[in-house]
């Protein structure tokens, strides 16, 4: 994008934003744009996302500075929201989608198929031919048996072999242990494509979900390297493809993760202009652009202790909890209790147990968690709520994850 400007026209136009209200919001003025849908938009105390369009902006802008070589596919699953998915296509990303429906929600959004990369190495039959039909012409494989399906029903799609390569055992969700073809795998599985004329472009890995030891992406770009060359000497066409998935966060740790992927692609692809990279960014892209709020709807004193019941929880958007090994947090916001100083800076802090709505004892989102005196009717807002929370959120007990409200603010 050429300007700030271009790229705020951009999102704003963009399908799945275009005729929704965007509010401008100061970079700090979270808080106040929250008290505002608050007093204006929620009578009825529901827990909302707040989607910061401008972080979003930002976030891309950060990726392309320091990763201008790797082209980011945004990795659906990590939030689906259609708004956010708008914003990035508008700013230019390519999307990796898993299902077909994924891909159905990308292309609903005016994206062209050949910015779609189908990354589920294990896909269903009907999913594969689906792809075929809509003209995704890019996907990966780590079985024979996954070739055997794409001969069937979409021969003509590009491969990337998806390799595992000594996976960050730190990552908050390691994935090597579902994925990746072994090194003594790799020949045998590049032979098969090879005899059933598919054409294998490149190599993809993931070192895993939230990870830590950025070391992992050079080990993994090294196996990719050693993949390439194992094509090269079984008389394969040249690959050109190289897809470094996912693993990043936003925070300062993004640029020594990228200095290190920089440094590995010298060392291992220098001088190789025509190899394509590009990554699968998710909790990269999704998770500093949305808060959450959520409302108070009951309380319990228990001596020292005060107890909060609030209406989002474990079986939904806080399932990050058990299913992404997320520590969240959050800041009070009362409205009721305590009008003249809403985010409680000055008042004394209890331990508190901040539990979901359902009926299950599991559904306890915070404890011993540190909070000044609360009532009924009081605000919790969680920060950095983007990734793999309402995605993977349930209906358990009615509380229907999925219909829980976007406002969209722009800030700068
Ligand atoms: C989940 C996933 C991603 C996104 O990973 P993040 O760690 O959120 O960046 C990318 N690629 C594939 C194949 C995935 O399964």
């Amino acid at each position: 994008m050429a300007s700030s400007l271009e790229a705020f026209k951009a999102i704003v136009g963009a399908p799945g934003v275009r005729g929704k209200k965007v509010s401008a919001m100061s970079k700090d003025g979270s808080t106040a744009f929250i008290r505002s849908i608050i007093s204006t938009e929620q009578e009825s105390k529901e827990a909302f996302y707040v989607l910061d369009l401008g972080a979003v902006e930002a976030l891309f802008d950060k990726w392309n500075r320091n990763l201008p070589m790797v082209q980011p596919f945004y990795a659906v699953k990590c939030n689906p929201n259609p708004a956010f998915l708008g914003a990035l296509a508008a700013l230019g990303s390519s999307f990796d989608c898993a299902s077909k429906v994924e891909i159905e929600s990308v292309l609903s959004l005016g994206v062209s198929p050949d910015r779609i990369i189908f990354a589920n190495p294990c896909k269903a039959e009907s999913h594969i031919k689906y792809a075929a039909s809509v003209g995704v012409n890019l996907t990966t494989f780590d079985s024979k048996e996954e070739l055997d399906k794409i001969k069937k029903w979409h021969p003509k799609c590009a491969l990337l072999i998806r390799v595992k390569g000594p996976d960050d055992g730190s990552a908050r969700c390691p994935l090597g242990a579902k994925f990746g073809a072994l090194p003594e795998e790799v020949a045998p599985l590049l032979q098969a494509a090879q005899a059933l004329r598919l054409t294998v472009t490149g190599v993809s890995f993931h070192i895993g979900s939230g990870a830590m030891q950025f070391i992992a992406y050079r080990e993994a770009i090294a196996a990719a390297k050693l993949a390439f060359e194992t094509a090269a000497r079984l008389g394969m066409p040249e690959m050109h493809v190289l897809n470094i998935g996912g693993g990043f966060t936003a925070g300062s740790q993004f640029d020594e993760a990228a200095s290190t992927v920089k440094a590995a692609l010298q060392d291992y692809f220098p001088n190789e202009p025509g190899v394509i990279t590009m990554a699968e960014p998710g909790r990269f892209s999704a998770e500093s652009a949305f808060t959450l709020a959520t409302n108070v709807i009951g309380k319990r004193v228990r001596g020292d202790i005060r107890e909060y019941w609030i209406n989002d929880g474990i079986y939904g958007s806080m399932n990050c909890i058990l299913f992404d090994h997320a520590t969240i947090t959050c800041m009070p916001l009362a409205g009721s209790s305590n009008g003249c100083d809403p985010t409680c800076k000055a008042a004394r802090s209890y331990d508190s147990t901040v539990f979901g709505p359902t009926c299950d004892a599991l559904d306890t989102v915070l404890k011993g968690y540190r909070l000044p005196e609360l009532d009924v009717d009081d605000w919790l807002v969680f920060p950095n709520m983007g990734a793999y929370t309402a995605a993977a959120g349930s209906n358990f007990n009615g509380f229907n994850t999925s219909g829980i409200l976007t406002y969209l603010a722009y800030s700068n």
